[in-house]
């Protein structure tokens, strides 16, 4: 919980600060209790709470009896006042999603990625879904408050491009934002999908946040998303959190940067179906089937290691031990309170990968006697980088940021 400042020109940051604590209370919370939590005069609370109002994001129509005296009307957020929408933009999919202010989805849609290898078209495609469910939801334009934009990196955050990621040859350099922002009309924001996914357990997740944490993306790519002293980092440029080329204590095949212990090789999928397909699992030539084969095959590998497969766990593990290994170097590196492991892939390795990871993790973490790390999957599910996307939309808007406060002071 931030505090607020009395002092100054701080309207927007209050507002932030006062309505965050509003969020954070889906009961119901007073104007009392509005003034313990964020240290604000009940006068700034006051003049607050009237424009939060006015501009329907708060309503105050309701009384709570609680103990003795008279009933307190209580302030609430009136969660269908705005909407954001995201996008995930996934060499396999796409996948685009409107949520309320409480970070619920309430529309959704997939569209197949048939472009991958082929950027022209991919903003108008993005138009079009976005315009397709504005149009079946029946949301009113005039309650969104814009769009963010998850892709993969590397970004280029400054000018809104997507800049050569790993997985779509041919994409060098794709502007994304500004094109975006023509066609249909709203603002939006882009930032990496890794990013987005740690924006979405701030303000989607059903559980409260530490104040820093990093959340684990696994995908076709793995990155670590960064929180710190509740603000979402980004780096100069929108590329914070690249831990691919982290060193493994295995050999692992040759990777694109000229060495053999990357951590992003040994997760590679292409990798773990060739161990599946050496350890007698997968028939020979299983590698090559393309992305949707390869991962389902992915699939396969984990659901047989849940099932008990003694090759399909050995295989399991060791990716485990090695990103363990990796993810500890980041917790030792930032000195956060929680891990989030989460992505597409996730899903079919939770079962049995959290365990070995938990385990492994909390044996390299140098400040394990000062404070606790807790290592959980993310309950945001595959959609968790389109949520994200929507998610940044909110953080942009209503978070309250510190610099923010140092730009208006
Ligand atoms: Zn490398």
């Amino acid at each position: 919980m931030q505090r607020g400042s009395n002092l100054g020109r701080l309207g927007g940051y209050n507002q932030a600060v006062i309505l965050d604590a509003i969020r954070r209370a889906p009961e119901g919370i007073a104007r009392v209790e509005l003034v313990e939590r964020t240290g604000l005069s009940p006068q700034t609370i006051s003049n607050v709470v009237r424009r939060l109002v006015d501009d329907g994001l708060v309503r105050e129509d309701r009384k709570t009896v609680s103990g003795p005296g008279k009933p307190r009307t209580v302030l609430e957020l009136e969660v269908s006042s705005r909407i954001a929408i995201g996008i995930h933009l996934d060499p396999a999919v796409m996948t685009v999603v409107a949520l309320n202010l409480h970070g619920e989805v309430v529309a959704s849609t997939d569209h197949r990625m048939p472009g991958v290898g082929e950027p022209d078209g991919i903003v108008s495609q993005m138009a079009d879904a976005v315009e397709t469910l504005i149009a079946t939801a029946r949301l009113d334009r005039k309650r969104i408050l814009g769009v963010g934009l998850a892709a993969p990196g590397p970004i280029d955050g400054i000018e809104g491009m997507m800049v050569s990621p790993p997985m779509l040859p041919g994409w060098d350099r794709v502007p994304l934002r500004e094109p975006l922002e023509e066609l249909i009309d709203l603002p939006v924001w882009l930032d990496k999908d890794v990013t987005a996914a740690a924006v979405a357990e701030l303000w989607a997740s059903d559980r409260d946040a530490p104040s820093s944490f990093a959340f684990i993306y696994l995908g076709t790519g793995l990155g670590a998303g960064v929180v710190l002293q509740n603000e979402v980092q980004h780096g100069s440029s929108g590329n914070i959190g690249e831990i691919g080329h982290f060193p493994v204590p295995d050999e692992v095949p040759l990777c694109e940067c000229g060495r053999r212990n990357c951590i992003g090789m040994s997760l590679n999928f292409v990798t773990l179906i060739r161990q599946g397909i050496e350890a007698g699992i997968f028939p020979k030539n299983h590698d090559e089937q393309g992305l949707d084969g390869t991962t389902a095959a992915i699939f396969e590998l984990t659901s047989m290691a849940g099932a008990g497969n003694a090759e399909a766990q050995a295989i399991v593990n060791r990716a485990a031990r090695n990103l363990a290994f990796v993810v500890a170097q980041v917790a030792n590196v930032l000195d956060v309170q929680r891990i989030i492991f989460g992505g597409p892939l996730w899903d079919g390795l939770a079962g049995v990968g959290l365990p070995p990871l938990r385990e492994e993790i909390q044996k390299h973490f140098v400040a394990k006697d000062i404070h606790q790390l807790e290592v959980v999957g993310s309950d945001l599910g595959e959609q968790v980088g389109a949520i994200g996307g929507a998610c940044l939309v909110l953080d942009q808007a209503f978070s309250p940021k510190t610099r923010g406060l140092l730009l208006e002071t």
